[in-house]
């Protein structure tokens, strides 16, 4: 194994980060460009576990917003659709030869295996990177508290959070220009500012569980790896 500062990984990616900007499903050349990200991080023998949002095909709150669908029902639709982004991600990180398996929080034994973390972490063991779909399998919550759920549950050294910005900012780069990047956070910071970089509950559990969180743009080429690498990119948030 190469040198790197983190052994086992948990990376968060969101929905939207498989499609084009403001765009909606699926789109095979952005899938391509994260997958060749991934692979330089798998490369190093870092363990690699990936939590898929599902937000560029449903979230349950917006969905039950604007139609008669009950809430409780676009939240387990929305999980469905990361389950069909973890299979996109499957497939394409094993176009490029890694070896991976797919777990959800809801059972669609068809596609992919139910979630058990004991043979996740066999898995990890092997050397095949594990996509959590699902979320956390209950309604009312983001696929960012499955995020920090099962990087608590696995141990992870650290949650990497994919944006496509290079962190946390004073206020949106996109739109204010006097934003500035802040370098580090603790955890109390983020819950008390209200910083829109995770959920609350999932900021929370990653502090009861001492797990760092580093925010950081997956969409500048080689970023992920160097961040594995111990390089100081995008924001870390931990301590007290
Ligand atoms: N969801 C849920 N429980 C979970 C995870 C996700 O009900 O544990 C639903 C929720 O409706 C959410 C949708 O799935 O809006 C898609 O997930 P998320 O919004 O977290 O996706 P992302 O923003 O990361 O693309």
């Amino acid at each position: 194994m190469q040198q790197v500062k983190y052994r086992r990984v948990l990376l968060k990616i969101s929905g939207e980060g498989l499609c084009r900007s403001g765009g909606f499903g699926i789109d095979g050349e952005v899938l391509g460009r994260m997958a060749g990200e991934i692979k330089l991080v798998a490369d190093l023998g870092v363990q690699l576990c990936i939590v898929v949002g599902g937000g560029n095909i449903i979230r349950g709150s917006s969905l039950a917003k604007d139609s008669p669908i009950e809430e409780v029902t676009g939240h387990y639709m929305g999980m469905l659709a990361t389950v069909i982004n973890a299979l996109a991600i499957q497939d394409t990180l094993e176009s490029l030869g890694l070896v991976t398996r797919v777990q959800s929080a809801v059972a669609v034994d068809r596609v992919c295996e139910p979630f058990t973390r004991r043979r996740a972490l066999r898995h990890l063991e092997k050397g095949r990177i594990v996509i959590f779909a699902g979320g956390t399998g209950n309604p009312f919550v983001t696929t960012d508290s499955g995020g920090a759920l099962r990087a608590s549950e696995m141990q992870a050294d650290v949650l990497l959070k994919a944006t496509k910005v290079d962190g946390v900012y004073t206020a949106d780069p996109m739109k204010d220009p006097n934003a500035r990047k802040i370098d580090r956070l603790t955890y109390r910071e983020v819950i008390d500012k209200r910083l829109a970089v995770m959920d609350v509950a999932a900021v929370e559990l990653c502090r009861q569980n001492r797990v760092p969180i580093i925010v950081f743009n997956l969409y500048t080429p080689g970023n992920m790896r160097a961040v594995c690498e111990g390089r100081d990119i995008g924001t870390r948030i931990d301590g007290d």
